[in-house]
């Protein structure tokens, strides 16, 4: 990783757009900025374009976007497009998958702590299952059946040390096959009839550091190889997982695609190649890199508060975007039509949930704000949207795919009270006339039978 310059973080529409797109569709809502998001799986593919196909011809990388990043059809169909498959964890991603068409070996199922109607789902769709626990595998056989190709997630416990906050140290965590379980697994699953397998491990999260990238690679590599020597058995296939990270903050270091590719390629080529295991496919399960960078949440702000602190209070709140309050990360903020006023002001960017830790930005430094102003906040292409909850009744906003540096599609509308009460049926009581009446006259919650 080098010393980098502070990255310009710029917005790719402008203020007047917004203020047409919201004569229609008030705010708060997320952008999508397609064209960025194409240039940058291109980018991604380019840069592993050296890997091949089992028959060794090109083209043999893939990467499965994963879903629960940005769960939008829209966005999974211009991925597909791209290239890219579909990495699925739970029964209603793998229904998203193949309504846009994504097909067999092009979903890769990796899950944990699963479900039976989850492998039976990703069976009976052709995915690839990617077991998570060994006793997973009888589990698989009773209920779905054993598929002819198998990918095992492995976690090397203490034998990887670059640990990170969200995934934590992988002794720690609850993904995976450990060392001995992998090596009884691939035997196993082959005896049960399996014929073809993959590996898998996802020890990084957010990680923007190429070398430290590329030794996850590294430590799959040899994996493969020792499994190869002790049970005779060739992995078709080695899935990186996701966890590029991507530079939140100006101050970040942007991960060097192509220098983080060479490195694998270095590895690949000093233990596939050498070891006489090549053609060994090279996928991955990256979200977060893929459409992250490429996604913002426009915002109003309501009030401006001076108490013991200076608050700016927005019309968005954690139900948009939970990451600043789950894990104190820190999210760009640009103030459409102020970008070149000075930076002499100190605030708290807050929602309006009855939680203090509804907070976009703390002690944040900004212009001078005022009420009506815009704000947008950078980075909310991946677990964005993607995290929204309901608590304290407060609704999930709209999604716009931004297309052709100008055009503003609906991909999603926003939430209305109605979705909210859907799920509810009291004693009879119409909850869309509630939602209706919202606001002007406090309504009774009527029993009409
Ligand atoms: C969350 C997750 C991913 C995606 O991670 P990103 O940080 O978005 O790249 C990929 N694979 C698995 C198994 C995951 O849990």
């Amino acid at each position: 990783m080098q010393g980098s310059k502070p990255i310009q973080k710029t917005v790719p529409f402008s203020k007047l757009q917004i203020e047409k797109l919201e004569k229609e569709y008030p705010t708060p809502f997320h952008i999508y900025d397609e064209e960025a998001i194409r240039a940058g799986s291109r980018r991604l593919y380019k840069a592993f374009s050296w890997v091949t196909t089992t028959d060794g011809k090109a083209g043999g990388f893939k990467n499965y976007f994963a879903v629960k990043a940005l769960p939008n059809p829209y966005i999974l169909r211009l991925l597909y497009e791209e290239g890219m498959g579909a990495d699925c964890s739970s029964l209603p991603e793998l229904l998203l998958a193949d309504a846009v068409g994504i097909k067999g070996e092009e979903i890769m199922f990796t899950s944990n702590d699963t479900p039976a109607e989850e492998f039976i789902q990703a069976k009976k769709l052709g995915a690839i299952i990617n077991i998570d626990d060994i006793t997973h595998l009888d589990f698989l056989e009773k209920t779905a059946g054993i598929p002819k190709l198998l990918c095992f997630r492995y976690n090397p416990g203490d034998d990887y040390s670059h640990g990170n906050p969200i995934i934590g140290n992988p002794s720690e965590a609850k993904y995976g096959l450990t060392h001995d379980q992998i090596l009884r697994a691939y035997t196993t699953a082959q005896q049960k009839g399996a014929t073809r397998f993959g590996l898998h491990a996802m020890i990084v999260s957010n990680q923007r550091d190429e070398e430290i990238l590329a030794d996850a690679a590294r430590l799959l590599f040899s994996l493969a190889v020792e499994i190869h020597e002790k049970t005779g058995i060739r992995v078709e296939f080695i899935n990186l997982g996701g966890g590029i990270g991507i530079p939140y903050s100006p101050v970040d270091h942007q991960v060097d695609i192509e220098d983080y590719a060479r490195r694998v390629h270095g590895h690949y080529k000093e233990i596939i190649v050498k070891n006489g295991l090549a053609p060994i496919r090279i996928v991955m399960e990256s979200g977060r890199a893929v459409t992250g960078p490429y996604g913002y949440l426009v915002s109003r702000v309501r009030h401006v508060a001076k108490k013991h602190r200076d608050y700016v209070g927005l019309d968005a709140c954690m139900a948009n975007l939970m990451r600043p309050a789950l894990y104190g990360a820190y999210h760009h903020i640009t103030v459409l039509g102020k970008e070149d006023r000075p930076l002499d002001h100190v605030y708290d960017v807050t929602g309006s949930l009855c939680e203090n830790n509804d907070k976009f930005a703390v002690q944040r430094i900004l212009p001078e704000i005022s009420s009506g102003d815009l704000m947008v906040i950078h980075d909310t292409g991946a677990h964005g949207y993607a995290m929204g909850f309901n608590y304290n009744g407060k609704l999930r906003s709209a999604e716009f795919l931004m297309q052709n540096g100008g055009t503003f599609k609906l991909i999603r509308r926003a939430e209305t009270a109605n979705d909210y009460f859907a799920t509810l049926d009291f004693e009879g009581s119409d909850f869309s006339g509630l939602a209706r009446n919202k606001a002007t006259s406090p309504p009774q919650v009527g029993n009409k039978k």
